[in-house]
């Protein structure tokens, strides 16, 4: 048995998403179809040939380090959101952020690899990826191995959607020209995000509190009105 206790991994990428806080972030990949992130690769793994044949494939799984949670600890039972915040599952029995070794692991769809100078970028649909997040890991889907058909999902059997996403005029109108400014597709994303319900259980129970999450450069309000989610209004940085 070998005793190395220890290892050493280098930064091979770095996300540039449009999540720029956790709140809000999905809590798996592809829920918000809409969502663009691109990975820029590092040196000296800046080279567009450690990718040669990737193109071929639909889907990656990128594998990161929760960097936005070093500083904080691990707990062996944790509340997955799933559970409504009520119930403890084991650590390793989840997806949870805060782990001893704080490696994430995605599945997402592969946009296109291009070199910009002397950049080299990789485009993602769906991440779940904070901006800056670090990748150590990059490998293709393999539908023929990872896809299984009749596996069990535990606790988190299938996709859940909330609340249905109205627009308050103001909203729509901020959208709209947040969109002719930047070519964003704001207001698709933003209904995905906060149509999964992005809320820890906590806040659950405190219908009247508007919630702010924020995308690029913007800061979006919203709260939750009975049986649906309205977004107020986008606030600019
Ligand atoms: N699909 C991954 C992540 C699941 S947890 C996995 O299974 O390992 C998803 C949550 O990770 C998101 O809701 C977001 O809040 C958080 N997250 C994403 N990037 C992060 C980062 N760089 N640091 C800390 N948390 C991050």
């Amino acid at each position: 048995m070998s005793d190395i206790q220890e290892f050493s991994f280098s930064t091979i990428g770095i996300v540039h998403s449009c999540y720029r806080q956790k709140f809000g972030i999905p809590r798996q990949p592809g829920l918000v179809t809409q969502a663009t992130a691109r990975i820029e690769l590092l040196p000296p793994f800046n080279r567009l040939d450690t990718l040669e044949g990737l193109e071929s494939f639909s889907h990656i799984w990128v594998h990161f380090i929760f960097h936005a949670c070093l500083q904080d600890s691990w707990k062996a039972k944790v509340r997955p959101p799933r559970l409504g915040g009520k119930v403890k599952m084991g650590v390793f029995a989840t997806r949870a952020t805060h782990r001893p070794n704080p490696i994430g692991l995605s599945v997402v769809k592969l946009g296109n690899i291009y070199q910009d100078e002397k950049k080299v970028f990789i485009e993602l649909h769906g991440a779940d990826l904070l901006d800056g997040t670090p990748v150590i890991d990059i490998k293709p889907y393999l539908p023929y191995v990872d896809s299984i058909t009749d596996a069990k999902g535990g606790f988190a059997p299938i996709s859940t959607v909330t609340k249905k996403v109205f627009f308050s005029t103001q909203a729509e109108e901020e959208c709209t020209a947040y969109q002719k400014k930047t070519g964003r597709e704001i207001r698709i994303l933003i209904e995905q995000i906060v149509a999964q319900d992005p809320r820890p259980a906590y806040l659950v129970k405190k219908e009247d509190k508007e919630h702010g999450m924020q995308l690029w450069d913007i800061n979006i309000k919203w709260k939750v009105c009975g049986d649906y989610f309205e977004i107020l209004r986008l606030e600019e940085k």
